[in-house]
């Protein structure tokens, strides 16, 4: 199927310095609109997917990896072009057109099929290592104190949240928690040689330079998904070592934790029905920009503040921020 020709907005901000483009809304097209312009405000994948030699990829419509190096790069320099091509790209490799979707089952789906389908394994190890949190999981036994150990990697920080008034700072000090498994969640010990409650918990033992952040706002109570519209306010810039400093595994060795947002994925609406948007950070100037789809405005913190959510208000669902 031929892309669709389509206008690109094209703001500029006073002094000349350009804004950040907007993207029509195709096809119910709003959630990948929200990620295409987080992506495109992480310059450093930007920058990898530039470096791929993929002049032997087929330009076939079906490697999301050069429709995203295509649009990405186009959509920095004075000649953009549609989006359109990423669209029917993802529609073939299964997120249908015409359809709402998840914004961060979809931002996960483009990230593994980035991997999956770019022949560079050296580039491809480069994309996850941006977002890539080394983890470790321990399992203590109750009975007897013996602990397991498990190294595995994450691509984000997936943090439920809480009914009051909460934070990041909460819902991170939360999911470090340790936590029982008794019942039915006990867990075999190899030392007592039968199933035993236990203790669980999660460590880091990296953080990644891109720190992505998931605010579980969606609830499956019998088969009723509802959407938690509770307000989470989280900083411009933090650092991790002091706002969650029971995170860490003994081995955690970096020393610089500072984080900076430049990315926010907003929801509004219910979960059966809603609208996406975001706030980004516009690379040279700093600013503040909001993008609904086509529109986009020059905003002040204070404006992206308004993201927290709380009762029927726009809620900041995707988190990203960027290690200085
Ligand atoms: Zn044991």
């Amino acid at each position: 199927m031929a892309a669709k020709r389509i206008c690109l907005f094209f703001s500029r901000v006073s002094g000349g310095t350009a804004g950040i483009r907007g993207l029509t809304n195709y096809c119910l097209s709003c959630c990948v609109n929200t990620l295409l312009q987080t992506f495109s405000a992480t310059w450093e994948l930007v920058d990898l997917l530039e470096s791929w030699d993929s002049a032997h990829v087929s330009p076939n419509g079906s490697n999301i990896a050069l429709e995203m190096k295509k649009f990405l790069v186009a959509h920095q320099s004075e000649r953009p072009i549609s989006h359109t091509g990423i669209l029917h790209c993802l529609d073939r490799n299964g997120v249908q057109l015409h359809t709402q979707h998840d914004a961060d089952e979809v931002f996960f789906f483009i990230l593994n099929l980035i991997q999956s389908q770019m022949d560079d394994k050296i580039l491809v190890e480069k994309i996850r290592s941006l977002y890539k949190l080394s983890v470790q999981t321990h399992v203590q036994c109750l009975k007897c104190s013996s602990v397991q150990t498990k190294d595995s990697f994450l691509l984000s920080l997936p943090l439920h949240i809480k009914e009051d008034n909460t934070s990041l700072k909460d819902c991170l000090t939360s999911f470090f928690e340790d936590h029982e498994l008794s019942g039915l969640n006990c867990c075999f010990c190899p030392q007592c040689e039968v199933k035993t409650p236990s203790k669980q918990g999660v460590r880091l033992l990296t953080l990644p330079p891109i720190l992505c952040v998931q605010l579980k706002r969606y609830r499956n109570n019998d088969g009723y998904t509802r959407k938690l519209g509770y307000r989470v306010t989280f900083p411009e810039t933090f650092d991790f070592l002091t706002t969650a400093d029971q995170a860490f595994s003994k081995d955690f060795a970096q020393t610089n934790c500072q984080y900076s947002l430049y990315a926010v994925v907003v929801h509004s609406g219910s979960a059966g029905c809603g609208h996406y948007t975001t706030y980004v950070r516009h690379k040279a100037s700093g600013s503040w920009y909001y993008a609904d789809d086509s529109d986009t405005d020059e905003v002040t913190w204070s404006e992206v503040q308004k993201s927290y959510g709380g009762p029927r208000r726009p809620t900041a669902y995707m988190l990203m921020y960027r290690k200085e």
